[in-house]
């Protein structure tokens, strides 16, 4: 018999053809495989128990990077036995094969770099089927060497041999190259000057004696300086414009990443996380008197490691012996420079760059450990643009466009959601160009012409605007805080209802003020508050999310209104300032109010004498929840009336305790527990007068984890069964997939 089958999902790139040529061989087939547009397609003649038993392993032993999504097969004629061969891709239709995301150097491919017998030894290109880059030098589909960046490099006799050997593991890998026809690394000084000598080797001794270095890398150029070296770090800082916001590390190896991190009681989950194909930077609780410079991460227990995932970074970490810092290259705010004429713009000392373009510009990924399990935080490298499948399907093409911070796009189709690397915050020019630039390769790439568009409902938004501006649309606003439940919803593959536990810096409400700690019963389709935080003043409006003091002023004056605190820390820091502000506080605009619970985390650090003003989003939250004891269990009772939680109930036990001189950690973690039985208790009674046994945790604040693992078990032990993210982020980043699922189920509901 003869079978036309034909295999959708993450198949091209990634060494498919060669495996089902391997399963054809083994089973004695005859027949064609090749590329198009939808993914891989197959014919194969021979005896039915063979054929069925080809279309089985199809699914079943998919290489280590293919994500099968789809295996459809159907009766063809058959027309003689002629051998197995590889046939040259299809071009035409709508493209709608998925793109692999990139992957870290494979245990072969790292065994032939470090072999001095091998063609590759020390080849800071080396790859293969398993690994290697991908989307960031994917230029359309299908996916073959054309369509990459490495088209302008032709292969020598001997890496072509590889390619055509059906036996090879490089067989039809696109970016296979060798010293003799791929790729040279170069290291040049900041004047353009070539370093002579090995550029690793040279390259490294410059770390070594404290210089700043531009590492052209798989998604971009990172600034990479020795991470144990104090003035290296400060000078990085400096020239960078960086705050405080901590920098990540490379460890050359996992017995180096011990030694900096506890990796101790969650230890398989991290070291799954760390060795991984998709490499993610992993935050660990740092070991103390690790060697780490101070100013990596500063006021921060928790340290961003990452193991080497290019030839090009374990050439470098091995030469070099120890830890450096390894960060994107940009300016603070713009993404990350992955044009070599924009990396010259870059403020360092020498470059260590090639000649293969990145086409697409990728951050690194960035994820916690939250009870063994990876939670994402930034997801980018190794992720993108890997589709969401989900459970239902889109009547129409959807494009979202996420939120302002952390800004991510989405476009999707059928039933799978592209969800667009963290591009960052839509604030400037560059961050703009660079999320309309996405959007429009996105469409390509995957021959999606959006028929919604799906934006947040706040005018200001700079994806909002862009959303508004497209012709030919039907637009969908979509309130923030709905979309991130339904994100979580959808990374769960769950319609709802469920109650909804949106803890959130801001968000616009359609009231017209400023939400961030909402209770919703809400499904995909549209949602109903049902409980918040009491609202309390934000003085100054947005300037209050850069200075946290004001949100002390607010939450004091509305804990203790004419009541006197003058005595605390707070008031006399900010003496001269202070008036102005708490007239903000009494007599501010009525729609200037906010339910943030972001917002309460900040009054309390401000109180608390951590943070007074940020330097990067989410700071004085962040050093609260390191602040906190973990040992200390109980909480600050908080008054549920309703479903209102009264956060000024905590600020009054903070403040009590303050009075009573306890300490910092033992405030900041009874104000955790307090907040989470608060939050439990109000969820609890939405659920109970809404019939409902789900509750879904949503919101940036929940990338807190002592926060989030109190109000998990709480609710648990209410038993609720909890949804938590797992695909995309609890923060902004994972907005524009909330958008896009309730565009779509609104889009499905008027059907
Ligand atoms: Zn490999
Ligand atoms: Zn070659
Ligand atoms: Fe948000």
């Amino acid at each position: 018999m003869r079978s036309r089958i034909r295999v959708e999902g993450i198949v091209q790139g990634v060494g498919f053809r060669p495996f089902v040529h391997g399963l054809a061989v083994r089973y004695g087939l005859s027949g064609t495989v090749g590329n198009d547009g939808f993914g891989v397609f197959i014919e194969v003649e021979g005896p039915a128990g063979a054929v069925s038993a080809l279309v089985e392993a199809v699914s079943r032993n998919a290489p280590a990077l293919a994500a099968v999504d789809r295996v459809s097969v159907e009766s063809v004629p058959p027309t003689g036995p002629r051998g197995f061969r590889i046939v040259p891709s299809m071009i035409g239709g709508a493209p709608r094969a998925h793109v692999s995301p990139d992957a870290a150097t494979c245990d072969d491919c790292l065994a032939e770099l470090f072999d001095p017998a091998d063609r590759r030894y020390r080849y800071p290109f080396v790859n293969c089927t398993n690994c290697g880059p991908r989307f960031t030098i994917i230029t359309a589909v299908p996916y073959d060497r054309a369509a990459t960046t490495m088209r302008a490099f032709s292969m020598c006799t001997a890496c072509a041999a590889e390619y055509r050997d059906p036996r090879d593991r490089r067989f039809h890998a696109q970016p296979v190259c060798c010293p003799a026809c791929g790729p040279t690394l170069v290291l040049h000084a900041s004047d353009g000057a070539m370093i002579a000598g090995d550029p690793v080797s040279e390259a490294a001794a410059l770390l070594r004696a404290g210089s700043i270095l531009a590492v052209k890398g798989l998604g971009g150029h990172h600034l990479a300086v020795d991470a144990t070296d104090e003035d290296a770090v400060a000078a990085l800082r400096a020239r960078k414009h960086r705050g405080d916001k901590a920098f990540a590390v490379m460890a050359p190896d996992l017995a180096a990443v011990r030694e900096l991190c506890e990796l101790d009681g969650e230890a398989s989950g991290v070291v799954a996380a760390l060795t991984g194909a998709r490499r993610p930077i992993v935050l660990l609780p740092r070991r103390a008197g690790s060697p780490i410079a101070v100013s990596v991460a500063p006021g921060n227990r928790d340290l961003g490691v990452l193991l080497p995932y290019t030839p090009l970074h374990h050439l470098l970490a091995r030469e070099l012996g120890r830890p450096f810092v390894l960060t994107s290259g940009n300016l603070s705010g713009e993404p990350i420079a992955h044009r070599d004429e924009d990396a010259r713009r870059l403020a360092a000392d020498a470059f260590l760059t090639h000649d293969r373009p990145i086409h697409a510009g990728l951050d690194d990924s960035v994820v916690r450990i939250f009870r063994d399990t990876e939670v994402p935080v930034r997801r980018a490298r190794g992720h993108a643009p890997a589709p969401i499948a989900l459970p239902w399907a889109f009547p129409r093409p959807v494009l979202a466009c996420g939120a302002q911070l952390k800004s991510t796009f989405c476009l999707a189709t059928g039933s799978h959601a592209f969800v667009s690397q963290h591009l960052g915050d839509l604030e400037n020019y560059a961050t703009m160009q660079a999320f309309a630039g996405g959007v429009a390769h996105f469409r390509r790439l995957f021959g999606i012409e959006p028929e919604v568009v799906a934006y947040d409902l706040h005018p200001e938004y700079l994806s909002t605007k862009y959303a508004l501006t497209l012709d030919g649309v039907q637009p969908i606003g979509v309130q923030h805080h709905h979309a991130h439940i339904a994100s979580c919803l959808a990374d769960n593959g769950e319609p709802g209802p469920v109650v909804g536990v949106a803890l959130d810096g801001t968000g616009y409400g359609t009231d017209g003020t400023i939400w961030g700690g909402e209770l919703l019963v809400a499904d995909l389709v549209g949602f109903e508050r049902a409980g918040h935080l009491e609202p309390v003043p934000m003085p100054g409006g947005v300037t209050a999310i850069r200075q946290p003091w004001r949100m002390a002023a607010a939450f004091l004056h509305s804990a203790y209104g004419a009541e006197n605190f003058d005595d605390l820390d707070v008031v006399r820091r900010n003496q001269d300032r202070w008036p102005a502000v708490a007239a903000l506080v009494a007599n501010g605009p009525a729609e200037l109010v906010t339910s943030s619970a972001g917002r309460l985390f900040d009054a309390v650090s401000a109180l608390l004498g951590i943070r007074d003003t940020i330097t990067y989003d989410g700071q004085a939250a962040v050093e609260l929840e390191q602040r906190a004891d973990p040992g200390v269990r109980g909480g600050y009772p908080v008054a549920v009336a309703g479903t209102v939680i009264r956060g000024t109930d905590l600020i009054r036990a903070v403040v009590g305790d303050l009075r009573r001189g306890e300490a910092s950690e033992v405030i900041a973690a009874r104000f955790h527990h307090g907040l989470a039985e608060a939050v439990v208790t109000a969820t609890t009674r939405v659920a109970a007068a809404n019939g409902l046994e789900v509750a879904a945790l949503s919101g940036g604040v929940f990338c807190n984890t002592l926060l989030l693992g109190a109000v998990v078990d709480g609710l648990r032990r209410h038993g609720l069964r909890v949804l938590l993210h797992r695909r995309v982020p609890c923060n902004d980043g994972g907005i524009s997939l909330g958008q896009a699922v309730v565009a779509g189920a609104r889009d499905r509901a008027a059907r």
